[in-house]
Parts: structure tokens; sequence; C-alpha cells
């Protein structure tokens, strides 16, 4: 009894601690478990389920040599359960042949003549980091470049996979990208549709 009431008196604090709500964390997609591939290999391709996750290889996986890319982004300290959303880098970023050497590329931004090395502008938008600059821009892995975020967002396709016109938009009918315009204009092959048949219960097939 004794010794527990001095805990108490060095902590005053805990005396009235009320419980309080559980505070909003940032969000994140998956609680964090453990990784584990199942790949003998080096983890290259996308069959490794820590990859596919966008997930660095962790202790329990029994890869060898591995080069799962999302172990590199993790190396560089990138977020990666922001990384895993960005569809462009998930799209590309096993097509990149040297890895760190792309992210230790130096990159010109033209808003203010700033040298960026790319890992230090992953992932997603992010801010120049010239003074007073703070311009947004966002890295395209589709182009090797940097997109101005600005004025002419980043736009990649998650069905085509690749990036295109900023003013581009999907059609799911002919299932490609076309020019769609600031006004959001209906695909080509819509309008053809209405000149030349009269058949509209083809627009209804068409909605999945
Ligand atoms: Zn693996
Ligand atoms: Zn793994
Ligand atoms: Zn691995
Ligand atoms: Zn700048
Ligand atoms: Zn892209
Ligand atoms: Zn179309
Ligand atoms: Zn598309």
């Amino acid at each position: 009894m004794a010794s527990k009431r001095a805990a108490l008196d060095t902590e005053p604090d805990t005396v009235d601690k009320v419980p309080t709500k559980p505070k909003p964390k940032r969000k994140k997609p998956s609680p964090p478990k453990v990784p584990k591939c199942g790949c003998r290999g080096d983890c290259r391709t996308r069959k490794c389920a820590c990859g596919k996750k966008g997930e660095a290889c962790g202790d329990s996986c029994k890869c060898t040599g591995c080069v799962n890319p999302f172990s590199i982004l993790k190396e560089y300290n990138i977020d990666l359960p922001d990384a895993a959303q960005d569809k462009c880098l998930m799209d590309n970023i096993y097509k990149v042949k040297d890895l760190r050497g792309r992210l230790e590329q130096t990159y010109e931004l033209e808003c203010c003549e700033e040298s960026v090395q790319l890992k230090d502008m992953l992932p997603r938008v992010c801010h120049c980091p010239g003074e007073e600059c703070g311009y947004e821009w966002q890295y395209s892995w589709c182009w090797d470049r940097f997109i101005d975020e600005e004025y002419r967002p980043r736009y990649h396709c998650e069905k085509c996979r690749r990036c295109g016109d900023y003013r581009g938009d999907h059609c799911d009918r002919c299932n490609q990208c076309y020019f769609a315009g600031h006004y959001g204009f209906p695909c080509p092959c819509r309008e053809e549709d209405e000149v030349g048949s009269d058949d509209e219960e083809r627009e209804t097939c068409a909605v999945m």
C-alpha cells in the first residue's frame, strides 16, 4: 500500500488523467503488418507480395539480394503508404532500371531554376524548396520530368496506365484517353454515334 501511494505522489499527473479519445491519426491505408512475401529470389518483379502492396521487405521475408523498389524508397525515407497511392509511381517503379540513380538525379524546376533531387520531391505533389517560392510540382514517372501542378497538373490515367495531356479524360467506352479540353467535351466516339445511328440503347449498355 505504502509503496503504491509513494508512486502516485511522484507522478501527480497520472491521478487526474481522464480517459482521452484516441487522437485522430494520419490516415493509413492498412494497419502496420509484418510484411512477408514468398519470394526466394530478389523481388525484382511485381509478383513480389511486398512490392505489390507498396511495402518494403522485412525480416520475415526470405528473399535474397532483394531489390524490391519499395525497400529502396524506404532507404531514402520516402513515405511508403503515400507512394503506394501514387498510381504513376506504381505503374512505373518496376521499369526504372537504376532506381537509386534516378532518386539521386538532379532536376531543375522552372519556377525559379532551383535544383532538386528526386528523392526530396516524393511522393505526390511537392513544393519548390526555393526561397519564398513554394511552387507546386509533381513528378511524372512516365515522362521523367516535373509537371507544373499549378497550371497543367499531372494526369496519370489509371486505366491507360500512363500520363497524358492534363486536359485528357478516359472514355470507358472506347477504353482510351481523349482530349476533353477545359469544358469536358465528350469522347469523339460518342459524337460519331449520335450522328451515325439512332440506336440509343447502346448508351446504357456501355455503362458498366
Ligand atoms: Zn518479395
Ligand atoms: Zn518481401
Ligand atoms: Zn524482398
Ligand atoms: Zn521555385
Ligand atoms: Zn504517369
Ligand atoms: Zn470513346
Ligand atoms: Zn485513359
